[in-house]
């Protein structure tokens, strides 16, 4: 397979650093989830780790675990799509932070009993429902939940580390009907005798843009990557930099058009042809069709196959996110789409 996903690391740690400036004092969690929005997980927890990021969103345990194994003990890794009682004690025994958002996990934490003074315990974090209605505990059970987080805290079963939230980012008002909620659910569990030392409630968009949503750490991943916000101001004026570029070869040609080796199953949205330009040694050419396996691109003298064409992203015509505004989704669903068959290549990463 000709075609490359080619990852700037240096690009991804300069996003880092703006992120964390802006975010300032606030603590950047970097969210991690779907193999680091499809460019490849390890390299970039690596990078991530080496630049001074210490909280990774790992979403489920399995990623929780692949993150401790590679960065060993001085991380703090978040997960919160745990499904069973099996994946709960799972990721505790990894010593992930375990976000809790549905009251019955505290009891399969409680039937994990007392921990020994020396062992693991169980770092919560508890998620009130906000409006969002994915997971997280609604608000009238909310009382009830910390107050039985606080008495499994007092028999020394877990530590309810940090109260957070999920918001839509779609309307200012609807965030902050989102956030007065969330600062009565902080009121609720501090009455109830818990003093949790993070609370977190924005993502990258409320991050940048609204501090009184950035409380103790924030967790971002589209900006991290150079993924700017569909329908929002573009990566320029954010001041991020998109880390990927998606690349393929010219695998034939047929006299009028180029035949490029990434297509539909690899990622490549088929509503594309028509729609998309991309770079080629002879300029820029359009697309007129996106079949399962090759691109059918406009000729350019001399066309040969071998020849490297730019399909998106630094470098190219479109980033993901202008992409994605056309066919009505959003920049990561275009990122996280780009099949695992194809190579990720980290120019200038140290060999492992
Ligand atoms: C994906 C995700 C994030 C990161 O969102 P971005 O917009 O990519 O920064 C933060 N929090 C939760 C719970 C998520 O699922």
């Amino acid at each position: 397979m000709s075609a490359r996903l080619i990852v700037d690391l240096d690009a991804f740690a300069a996003n880092l650093r703006l992120v964390r400036e802006r975010i300032a004092p606030a603590d950047h969690m970097l969210v991690v989830k779907d193999d680091a929005y499809g460019h490849g997980l390890l390299p970039i927890v690596r990078r991530a780790h080496a630049e001074g990021v210490r909280w990774f969103g790992a979403f489920d345990t399995a990623t929780g675990r692949t993150v401790r194994e590679e960065l060993g003990p001085d991380a703090r890794i978040f997960v919160w799509m745990l499904e069973s009682a099996a994946d709960l004690s799972a990721a505790v025994d990894a010593d992930l932070d375990v976000g809790v958002g549905n009251a019955l996990l505290l009891e399969d934490l409680a039937a994990l009993g007392p921990r020994p003074a020396d062992a693991l315990r169980p770092r919560v974090h508890l998620k009130i429902d906000t409006g969002l209605h994915r997971n997280g505990i609604r608000t009238e059970e909310w009382p009830d939940a910390v107050a039985r987080a606080a008495e499994l805290q007092r028999a020394g079963v877990l530590g309810v580390e940090g109260v957070w939230s999920h918001i839509a980012e779609a309307s200012d008002a609807e965030d902050d009907a989102a956030r007065a909620l969330f600062l009565q659910a902080r009121q609720t569990a501090a009455a109830a005798g818990l003093s949790p030392g993070f609370a977190h409630l924005a993502a990258s968009a409320a991050g940048f843009t609204r501090p009184e949503f950035r409380e103790d750490l924030v967790r971002i991943g589209a900006f991290a990557y150079g993924i700017a916000p569909a329908g929002g101001p573009d990566a320029d004026s954010l001041g991020i930099v998109p880390i990927a570029s998606l690349r393929a070869e010219v695998i034939t040609t047929d006299g009028t058009h180029a035949h490029v080796g990434v297509g539909s199953l690899d990622g490549i949205p088929s509503p594309f042809g028509g729609m998309l330009s991309v770079r080629t040694p002879g300029g820029v050419r359009r697309v007129v069709t996106v079949r399962a396996d090759r691109l059918i691109v406009e000729g350019w003298d001399g066309m040969t196959v071998g020849d490297e064409v730019i399909v998106l992203g630094a470098g190219g015509l479109h980033t993901a996110t202008e992409l994605a505004e056309r066919i009505a989704t959003i920049g990561e669903e275009i990122a996280v789409r780009i099949s695992p068959r194809i190579e990720r290549v980290y120019p200038g990463a140290p060999a492992r």
